[in-house]
């Protein structure tokens, strides 16, 4: 057997994570909390180097990963001054003064021939149907700033939190599980000529620190992925044409709502996130089609409260690399690429890739068909993430140059059969192992301004006074329930925070 065949049939024993933003601390926990008693875990992060400090909404889907770890609720939101979030508000996107929510949670009630849309489109027809949205518990629940956890996770919902106090509660976490947090700045990673393999990495201290597997939690540096070991990057600017962003923090003013806003600007569009103790802002726009001065200027003119720092600019390639796993490091977060912000997907590619590198981990060593599957897993599953967004962008009805060159644009072929589809039929298929389900890419079509030519014959065979009752029974049944629901902000003071 070779010298290379040897190293990846090598027992993984000691695991090194190099950075410890949100990627590393999530990684952190989560190898720690299942394997922490067999592995050797160590975290390399640099203080004078700090973090994105970004990233402060979340999906659904972190309530899983925090299940996993089995994190209370009370005490997370609590440290990382989170508020509840039932979705996104879109605002000026299909066309200025025009809104829609893309909000959790499912809207009306399908036949399995048909999905709700259909009836719903039927009953727009006969005038018998309000919109699309006050068919969704969440979205009305949003609409009039409330909240609460409801019997059997009746309302689906995320957090915003506050991306640093989330990386020192993670850090917590992962230490009583035994992961030794390493201070210092990596200078270097030797790889060995023969395998290719990353043997250990450098500090500025002159320490070396040697690893079997290497967690390449870096954010943009990608030091190991891409610096060390050269992987490509897979560069998505022709459909995703946003390439910066400024960050900046605010003093809250009024109550937190539990959505998160996201305004278009005529050259990208800007967010704000409410957590508990302040909001956090920011724009990303295309340097293509506006000067980083007016950028910041139309967000400067456009928040609310107080700032609390001068806006931080972050420059990004939207896109991904060609393999976020090869030979003994995995490319975790940003170092693994990015697309841009608008769905709050990054944080949920991050726990794919954790909960995906322990579903294969090598503890016996590693094994290049578990490599092959990760890769091609993890490629597919930003791809659609990737055409979701791309839609937000391509169907619109703007008229500055940036969105009509979104319009123009050719997009992926896979996104334009969605499109299609939809327009022709009203059909939407959710493909395996997708995160958007059906009812996120309704609610992003209609909201950007598709609307089906017809619906399914199923939604005919019922007459007009039926399809009433049952989008009435739906409106009324939610209306009652939100009437019922407490304000978000007094529900989050109660369960987890600090009265204002
Ligand atoms: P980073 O936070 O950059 O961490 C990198 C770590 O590596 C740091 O600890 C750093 O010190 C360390 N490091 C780097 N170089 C060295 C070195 N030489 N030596 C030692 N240590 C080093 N995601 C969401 O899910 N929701 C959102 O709302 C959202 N908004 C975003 C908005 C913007 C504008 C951007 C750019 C991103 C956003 N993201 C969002 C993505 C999210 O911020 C990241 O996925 C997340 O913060 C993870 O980042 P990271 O840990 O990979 O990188």
């Amino acid at each position: 057997m070779d010298k290379g065949l040897n190293d990846m049939k090598k027992p993984v024993r000691r695991v090194v994570i190099a950075g410890g933003g949100t990627a590393g601390w999530m990684a952190a926990a989560c190898i720690s909390k299942v394997l922490g008693k067999q592995l050797d875990i160590r975290l390399v992060e640099s203080d004078e180097i700090g973090t994105v400090g970004v990233g402060e909404a979340t999906i659904p889907t972190l309530l899983n990963f925090h299940n996993l770890l089995e994190i209370n609720e009370q005490e997370f939101m609590a440290e990382t001054k989170a508020t509840f979030k039932l979705g996104i508000s879109f605002e000026n996107w299909r066309d200025v003064n025009q809104d829609y929510i893309h909000s959790f949670g499912l809207t009306g009630t399908d036949h399995w021939t048909a999905g709700f849309q259909h009836f719903w489109h039927k009953g727009r027809e006969r005038g018998l149907a309000s919109d699309y949205g006050d068919y969704c518990l969440e979205l009305r629940a949003s609409q009039q700033n409330k909240f609460a956890h409801l019997p059997h996770n009746g309302m689906n919902y995320a957090y915003h939190l506050d991306a640093s106090a989330y990386a020192r509660y993670l850090r917590k976490f992962s230490e009583r599980f035994g992961v030794q947090r390493i201070e210092g700045k990596i200078v270097d990673v030797t790889t060995s000529a023969l395998t290719g393999q990353i043997r250990s990495i450098t500090l500025d201290s002159g320490v070396d620190i040697e690893g079997d597997l290497f967690i390449d939690c870096t954010g943009f540096r990608a030091l190991l992925i891409g610096q060390a070991l050269k992987v490509a990057y897979q560069d998505w600017s022709q459909w995703l044409f946003n390439d910066s962003a400024a960050a900046l923090q605010t003093a809250s003013v009024g109550d937190a709502v539990p959505l998160t806003r996201s305004i278009a600007h005529p050259f990208g569009w800007q967010w704000r996130i409410p957590l508990q103790h302040r909001v956090g802002n920011g724009i990303v726009f295309s340097s293509r089609h506006v000067e980083q001065d007016q950028a910041l200027a139309a967000l400067m003119g456009n928040i609310a409260g107080e700032p609390l720092m001068k806006p931080r600019v972050i420059k990004f390639t939207p896109g991904q690399r060609t393999q976020v796993w090869k030979g003994n490091c995995v490319a975790v977060g940003l170092s693994s690429g990015f697309l841009e912000p608008i769905e709050s997907t990054s944080i949920h590619l991050i726990q794919r890739s954790i909960i995906r590198l322990m579903q294969m981990f090598p503890t016996d060593g590693i094994v290049q068909a578990d490599v092959d599957e990760f890769n091609a897993q993890s490629s597919h599953e930003v791809e659609h993430i990737r055409d979701f967004i791309i839609l937000h962008y391509k169907v619109n009805n703007r008229v500055e140059p940036y969105w009509q060159a979104a319009r123009d644009m050719q997009v992926p072929a896979s996104l334009q059969h969605r499109i299609d589809l939809f327009r022709e039929t009203g059909r939407v298929f959710r493909v395996p192992n997708e995160l958007f389900a059906e009812n996120s890419w309704i609610q992003v079509m209609l909201g950007q301004g598709i609307m089906p030519l017809r619906h399914h014959q199923t939604a005919d065979l019922m007459g007009d006074a039926e399809l009433s009752h049952f989008l009435g029974a739906i409106k009324g049944q939610i209306d009652k329930t939100v009437a019922g629901l407490p304000a978000h902000q007094a529900y989050v003071e109660r369960y987890c925070g600090v009265p204002k």
